[in-house]
Formats: C-alpha cells, structure tokens, sequence
C-alpha cells in the first residue's frame, strides 16, 4: 500500500466503492472464466477491462502497463475483456499492482475504461475449443493484383439507380447488388426462372475462367452478390440456402480485410482473417453445416505480427491486437442448383427437411426436433437482436418477485437476457434459459445464469422459494412436454412455493380490450419500420401478440381432453403442415410459426443509417419460431393435471394467459 492509504485509516467513499469494483471484477474473473486471484504478490496480473473484447488494444495497453516497470509478457486473449501481464520482477508487478489498479484508460472507441488488477498464479483463460479451419474451407491469398481490385471495385456502379438489370438494394447495415439472379432475402432463394439480364460483369468474366483453369475453383458461377461493408457493418451468422446453390461457394474480398466468423452447430466459433484481395472458398463441411457471419463492429481481433495473413485468429494469443476495420467490399460467386440438395447433412439442407414441420408432432422425438430447428436454433441465432428488444420488465411479473420474502431462492427458467433476474436485488435469483448466447447476455450483466432445458433444470428438488417460466411453455410441441415442463418448475419448488407462469394466449381480445399488439398495429403508419417484424422496441417487452378478434377460436369450458386433442375448437384436426403466422393479424391456428425479421445487430456500433438511393428495402433474413399459442382454460387445465400443487391465481395479462401455482 502506499503512503496516501496508510495515512488515512478510515477509507474514504471513493476507495471503498474502488474496492469494492475491485472485488467485484476478481469474482467476475473467477466465476466466468475460471480465473482465480491470489491475494499475494506474483509476477502476473490479470488486468480486468484491459482486453481485446473491451476495445482496448495492446498499442494502447502496453505503454501504461511498461512504464510501471519491465513487461516480460502481455497476452491478450481473443474477444476477453481482460489480459494478462507478467513483469520481470514481482517489485514491477507490485508496483503496477498499486499505481494501475483504478487506472483510467481510453479505449479504441474514445471512451474512459477502468481498469482493476489482481495478481494471478497463471495466465489462464477459457479456450475457444477447435483450432483448425472449418473442414473444407481455404483462402488463396493475394488471387489478384491490385490493378484487378481497383478494375472490379470500379465495375460496380453504386450510384446508378435507374439500372433495372442488376438489382442493387440499401440494407440497413451494407449495401448490396445482385448479378445473374437476384437473391430474395424473404426466402433466402434466387428465382431460378428469372435470370436477371446481363448476366455477371465483363470483369468478372476471365478472371473466373483463370481461376478454373488454375484449378481454385471447380464450376463456374452464375450469380454474383456484391456486398459492401463499412465499418461496424457486418451480417448475421448464416447458411447459404443448400437448394439455392451448389457446393461451391467463393468470396473475394476486396479494399480492406475482415474477420469471419465461422461456427458449427456445436457450438464451436472459428474467426477467420480474410486479407484483402483473398479468396475464401467454402466446399462441403464449411459450406453445408458451419455458418458464417462478420460480427459488426470497428475493429477486428487480429494477429499483431503477422502481417494480418489469413487464417485463425486465435493462434498466439501473446501476439494478438485490435485493427480498424476499413471499407471491405465482396464479391461472392454462386452456382445456382437446378436439382435438390442432397448433401450429407440433412439436419441443415433445407431440400432434405420436412418443411414446414408437421403439425402436429407424433413423438416425443418429433416434437423435440421442432424445438431443436424451430425455438433453440432460432434463438440462438436472433439473440442479440432479440434482447435489444426486451428490456421493459411487465408490472405484474415485477409485482410478483417484489412480494416475495429477501432472501428468497427463485428460478427463472428460460430467463432469456435476464431483465427479471434484477428486479428485486433482495432475492436470491439464478436464470436458465435454452440459448448460450442469451445465458452470456445475462453474464455479461452479472447476473447468475446456465443453460438447460426447461424439462430438465439441474437444480436439486425442493431447492426453490419461487419460480418463474415467462413465454416459455408455448415453445413446447405436445401438450405431455408442456405439462412436463410445468411439473418440472414444480419439482424445483419446495412445499408451499410459488411458480408464476405466463403463455401467449389465442385471445387478444378479451373483456373488450384489444391486445397493444393490435392496437399497435393499427398507429403504426410508415414509422414503423417492424409492423411485420415481431418485435415493437421497447413496446411489449416480453412478447408480441398477434391480434384478437378471432371469434370461432374462442373455446368454452374445455377439459384437459379437448387439449390432448390439440386444439380447443376441435375438428379439422388432419395431420397438415404448420401454418406461417403473419404478425400482427389473428391467430388462425394453436400451433404454428411466428416470424422474426433479424435486424443485424443495433448494438452502439451500428446506428441507424439513412436510406440508400434505391428506397429502403429490408433484406434482413427471416426465422421462424414455434408456437403453441393457449387458449382460454388451457393453462388451468393442464396445472390440474400435475401433482402436488394447486392453482393460486389465473389470469390474463396482455395477451397472455398466466397462473400462479403453489406447491401443496
Ligand atoms: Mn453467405
Ligand atoms: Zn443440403
């Protein structure tokens, strides 16, 4: 300690908060990333805030952290908003412990970082798993010259907006032009009856003849999107439609380099380097099973010395830096497929699926693959699109965990990006929820969260006060897994526990009012850019309700018997395919598909652009979540079947049909 803090024994207002931000990132450190501080001197301390995931870069790092003392070492792992450094001697260490710690930094965004030291035994971080490119996939660098790139950056006309020969549309987040066919973003498929005229550019022409002769690629292409990224662009982790294309798939990147991120359905995320002027070729594996994505953001995590060269980012993490993104235009060539899919991942090949699924799942198998294509994937993949739209708590949720005794211990399962897991800070609140991207979402604001699946929550029976389950069991496919997952909050309960259940609800007329979905829908004039999207930001914060009005929907004294059957307005009940639900309009079925318009990602590095010259035109991707949406009794019903419990309250709540359940 210094001589400042000996000299005053009682701490000051600003050293304790200091401390106690201290204490909190060393918690941080050690529940997330498995990072354990010492509480005496070594030569290494991890430097919390000070990482490439904060935007801090080691040109920026490295000179506060030298002029303490001799840096032996300074790793920066990828995407972590930390680092590591080791001094030459542990007097340097202690003396960085005691001059940085508290230290304030500007980070590549301009903005102040605070950064908070502890000493560590070992540099040591979760790892990113798999180091390897995606099977499959090769980059050629340097593929042409730069008279090249400068020819075919020319060719492409950005102005001209009267060119009705190749389809130039401005997206939000990029803008982009279509050659040969156009690509429709609504089904993600080309038209394959209406070539666009034209064909590819001149340009384009002997270039692909070179390259087939030079054997990088093996077909030659007939579509061609070029796509303009500026800084903070990017595009949402995608599969290429399988039926649209055949194997082969190729993008050159030209004016500035960029990362990919490359991610299989395990889990597993590849960053890639793709240097300006490289071909990235994606066959087979890479092409079929992995997505592929540009996070949009600034910067890129690249290696320091390398001489940004293709490959893996995450090699060395001792040589690893920030780099500024610059204007990055691809070209990416396509063969359109004449026949379906058959490639050997039918779980992804939308040739080879069912689709749209069944109605009505006859296993328990079925169902469960439903959930997997239709609620977990979808999730997984609008995560962050999807949290940026939920953020406002409802009065009657937040009522409920104000009521409950401090010190309460409270589940809420599939807490999505957690905005209930705050509310009453005197509880004991853990969250879970299907998607790892929403379970990091709530970690990032230190909230305790895992994932698991709502019909088996590994938390030990009898070990919670209250539960919660907002908008979760309506993802569920039968009625035995929706009452499975009912009688699974009340296993967590322990006797005389309370669950707070919320479902959509067929009705959104009800006592006369209308749903605000609809009414909603009824203002939203031109301004509202998302009436068909599902999402009203910062509107209705949990979900979105499609309308009321449905009169022959309404069911009347239904028994659980009705339900099996699954529908309450009984007949037609035929084995038929899921119906796509248009939002904002009434329900016409119990179980079907709602829509979601991915947005890119309107995080702080993407602010809203004005509209390009050709109007605005949304080209976000569309995915398709399950519903089971409840009809009026329903959700009693199905509590009256579970065991040891009774029903303490029902009622509806905008949209929705709710239950507070105790456990007897
Ligand atoms: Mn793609
Ligand atoms: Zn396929």
């Amino acid at each position: 300690m210094d001589s400042n803090h000996q000299s005053n024994c009682k701490l000051s207002k600003a050293e304790k908060k200091f401390l106690r931000k201290q204490m909190k990132a060393r918690h941080t450190l050690l529940r997330h990333e498995g990072i354990e501080a010492v509480s005496y001197a070594t030569q290494i301390l991890v430097v919390a805030n000070g990482g490439l995931g904060n935007s801090v870069s080691r040109n920026q790092l490295f000179p506060v952290l030298e002029k303490v003392g001799q840096v032996d070492s300074l790793l920066m792992p990828p995407n972590k908003p930390y680092s590591f450094v080791r001094y030459k001697t542990i007097e340097e260490s202690k003396k960085a412990y005691v001059t940085l710690n508290g230290k304030e930094i500007v980070d590549d965004l301009g903005q102040k970082i605070i950064l908070y030291l502890n000493f560590v035994e070992k540099a040591q971080w979760k790892e990113l798993g798999l180091q390897a490119l995606p099977p499959g996939l090769k980059i050629v660098e340097e593929i042409i010259s730069s008279e090249d790139e400068k020819l075919l950056l020319e060719s492409v006309n950005w102005t001209e907006d009267t060119d009705n020969q190749n389809i130039q549309k401005s997206l939000k987040h990029r803008r982009v032009k279509h050659f040969g066919y156009e690509f429709h973003y609504e089904n993600n498929n080309v038209d394959k009856d209406k070539p666009l005229h034209g064909g590819l550019p001149d340009a384009c022409d002997s270039i692909l003849e070179k390259w087939l002769k030079e054997g990088f690629i093996r077909h030659k292409p007939d579509q061609l999107t070029v796509n303009q990224y500026e800084p903070g662009h990017g595009i949402p982790a995608h599969i290429d439609t399988h039926s649209a294309f055949e194997d082969e798939i190729i993008s050159l990147s030209l004016g500035s380099e960029i990362v990919m991120d490359f991610k299989h359905p395990d889990g597993v995320t590849v960053p890639v380097m793709l240097p300006r002027r490289s071909l990235l070729v994606m066959t087979g594996e890479s092409r079929y099973l992995w997505t592929h994505g540009i996070t949009p953001r600034k910067y890129d995590t690249v290696q320091a010395s390398k001489g940004h060269r293709s490959g893996i980012i995450t090699g060395d993490v001792g040589n690893l830096t920030l780099c500024k993104r610059g204007i990055r235009t691809s070209f990416t060539f396509r063969k359109v497929r004449q026949t379906p899919c058959n490639c050997g991942y039918p779980l992804v090949c939308d040739s080879q699926m069912k689709e749209p699924p069944s109605l009505f799942p006859e296993s328990d198998k079925e169902a469960s693959q439903l959930e997997q294509e239709y609620v977990h994937r979808v999730y997984e993949e609008i995560a962050g699109h999807f949290s940026s739209t939920r953020h406002t708590p409802w009065p009657h949720i937040v009522e409920f965990l104000k009521a409950l005794p401090s010190g309460s211990v409270v589940a809420d399962i599939g807490c999505g990006n957690g905005k209930y897991l705050g509310i009453n800070k005197e509880l004991f609140m853990i969250g879970c929820d299907r998607s790892q991207k929403l379970v990091d979402i709530c970690r990032e604001r230190q909230f305790q969260a895992f994932v698991c699946d709502a019909l088996a929550v590994p938390i030990r029976s009898g070990a919670c006060d209250a539960c919660i389950s907002i908008a979760v069991i309506h993802h569920m496919a039968t009625t035995e897994r929706r009452v499975a997952a009912l009688q699974e909050l009340v296993r967590l309960l322990r006797p005389g526990g309370k669950a707070l259940v919320y479902v959509w609800a067929m009705e959104q007329e009800y006592n006369n009012k209308k749903s605000k979905y609809l009414r909603e829908n009824r203002t939203s004039q031109g301004k509202k850019e998302e009436t068909d999207n599902g999402t009203s930001v910062g509107q209705l914060s949990v979900q979105q309700m499609p309308d009321a009005g449905n009169q022959d929907s309404t069911c009347s004294v239904p028994s659980m018997n009705d339900f099996q059957k699954g529908r309450c307005n009984s007949g037609h009940i035929a084995k038929s395919k899921l119906p796509i639900h248009t939002n904002r309009t009434a329900f016409h079925s119990q179980d079907l598909l709602v829509p979601w318009h991915l947005k890119g990602n309107p995080g702080k590095e993407n602010p809203v652009e004005p509209s390009g010259p050709v109007g605005t035109h949304d080209l976000s991707p569309v995915f398709h979540r399950y519903y089971h949406v409840f009809c009026e009794g329903e959700l009693e019903a199905a509590c009256q079947t579970l065991s040891n419990v009774s029903v303490l309250q029902s009622y509806y709540d905008q949209g929705n049909w709710c239950v507070i359940l105790q456990k007897v």
